[in-house]
């Protein structure tokens, strides 16, 4: 697929608010500084469409871009930040909860998460959440260039053994680098046969 047009739609806290029209959507989520907004960037080839994080936990917004005005890339707030009270975390938890259970737009959550590190509790938690709420989705592992090749495959594939402990089959997942522009054909790639096939 190629971006032909890439324009930032509206901020909001409040699913009910979100865009009316029935665009399908993806949505990007992630721990924060898991490098969302530096992946959202090398997808739509735009240098700031997503506003990357020099103080992670601030974005805590659902945020609406209309790609080549036939669907909608959805940036959602990073998860996990430490710093946020236990009272910003549960109301965080409630809006992104709401999001992902009244969105009936969205079709296929990108769940990132970064190469180098272990699988992480919270993502296979939500990712457990979202299989048991029907909500598809896929991996995407970022910042691949950080990793030596050999590192990088012994990565993924303990990751998808450890998700083949509850899952029948490792869901669709990319590698990707923001840096390297690594990743970038098979994501949107990915989106493009799921557009084509709801057509
Ligand atoms: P976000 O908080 O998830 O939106 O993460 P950012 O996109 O702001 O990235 C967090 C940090 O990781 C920044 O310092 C980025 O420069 C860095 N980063 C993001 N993606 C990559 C990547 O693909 N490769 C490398 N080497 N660094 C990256």
């Amino acid at each position: 697929m190629q971006i032909n047009s890439a324009e930032f739609v509206v901020s909001n806290s409040d699913v009910s608010k979100c865009p009316k029209s029935k665009l399908p959507e993806y949505a990007f989520i992630g721990r924060s500084n898991v490098g969302k907004s530096s992946l959202i960037n090398m997808l739509t080839k735009r240098k700031s469409l997503a506003k990357t994080s020099g103080r992670p936990g601030k974005t805590q917004l659902i945020n609406h871009f209309l790609i080549n005005k036939n669907w909608h890339l959805v940036d959602l707030p990073g998860y996990g930040y430490a710093r946020v009270s236990k009272k910003a975390k549960k109301t965080f938890q409630k809006f992104i909860t709401d999001y992902f259970l009244n969105r009936p737009q969205l079709v296929c959550a990108f769940v990132l998460v970064d190469a180098r590190h272990e699988p992480q509790k919270i993502d296979l938690e939500f990712m457990q959440w979202l299989g048991e709420k029907g909500l598809p989705f896929g991996i995407i592992f970022t910042k691949a260039d950080k990793l030596k090749p050999k590192v990088l495959e012994n990565n993924i594939e303990q990751y998808a053994a450890k998700l083949l402990e509850t899952w029948e089959e490792v869901p669709p997942h990319f590698i990707t680098s923001s840096s390297k522009e690594l990743g970038r054909d098979e994501v949107l790639n990915y989106i493009e046969e799921i557009n084509t096939s709801l057509e």
